[in-house]
């Protein structure tokens, strides 16, 4: 068994585990942190819209959406039948018709059509990529699993998403935490603790959210990131009582945090400022 510092896997997953309850007994809760979605960098049309705009594209389900003639310009066609999407437009007129230099007045809003990307075929686009940087840690323990991760824009509401069939993770954002509740479904998955769920109201979709957020609480807690509180909120979202359904899924709890702690790469483990500098 791995040990860090001369601590076993699992007294370490117990010690983080205790301290996420700790915290939230004590209800001495730091501010629920703000969690950022990576958005496309590239230079694509909507890049330039306003924040409505691309809100409006992204509750869509997509991250890039376009004129019929834009998209004719970088190779693709509009699919024949695709509805489009409204975005607002501004709408100018002269404010002295006669004058060649006039000034615009701004005379309200148009809708202007557009349509999504996974409405278009044609060339394929130039991909940006939206890894970061530095991995955060503990990829090794994906790689264990057989989990592919990749990192994408936000495409529709979930910060970052574990795909059971795929045996992949798909994030949104940089955040340790998000990844860590993923990895940690991945691996309630590996162990087979995770029942599959038809809906979120069902009650193996509903404990296996606990676990994941519960999990990554205790990670987030041994890499020194705040995240207590939102893991709380979270929890309380699914089971009105977290602690509660915290000690009745302790055991599932427990071995996929020892097991991700015991494939930890043992650099990882002195490697606590960084990780929490980068969240
Ligand atoms: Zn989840």
């Amino acid at each position: 068994m791995a040990k860090a510092n001369g601590i076993s896997a699992r007294e370490r997953a117990e010690q983080a585990t205790r301290h996420v309850l700790t915290v939230w007994e004590g209800g001495n809760l730091p501010a629920i942190i703000a969690q950022s979605v990576l958005a496309a960098k590239s230079a694509t049309p909507c890049s330039k819209w306003s924040l409505g705009n691309r809100i409006a594209m992204i509750a869509q389900g997509t991250h890039d959406a376009r004129g019929f003639q834009q998209w004719k310009e970088a190779g693709r066609n509009v699919r024949k039948g695709s509805k489009a999407i409204y975005i607002l437009g501004p709408c100018f007129v002269k404010r002295d018709k006669e004058a060649v230099n006039s000034e615009l007045a701004l005379i309200g809003f148009r809708g202007i059509p557009v349509f999504r990307f996974q409405d278009t075929e044609g060339q394929p686009l130039e991909q940006s990529d939206f890894t970061p940087e530095t991995l955060p840690p503990l990829q090794t323990v994906a790689q264990r699993i057989g989990v592919r991760v990749s990192y994408t824009p936000a495409l529709a509401d979930f910060m970052g998403r574990y795909i059971p069939h795929d045996k992949a993770i798909e994030l949104c954002t940089h955040q340790p935490a998000t990844w860590f509740h993923e990895l940690a479904h991945a691996v309630d998955d590996f162990l087979g603790s995770m029942k599959p769920a038809k809906s979120k109201a069902q009650a193996a979709y509903k404990d296996g959210e606990v676990v994941a957020e519960f999990t990554a609480a205790a990670l987030c807690s041994l890499y020194a990131i705040p995240y207590e509180h939102n893991a709380l909120r979270y929890i309380e979202h699914y089971r009105k009582d977290a602690a509660k359904a915290v000690n009745r899924l302790f055991a599932r709890i427990e071995a996929v945090l020892t097991f991700i702690l015991e494939h930890e790469p043992a650099a990882e483990t002195s490697n606590v400022e960084t990780v929490a500098k980068a969240a």
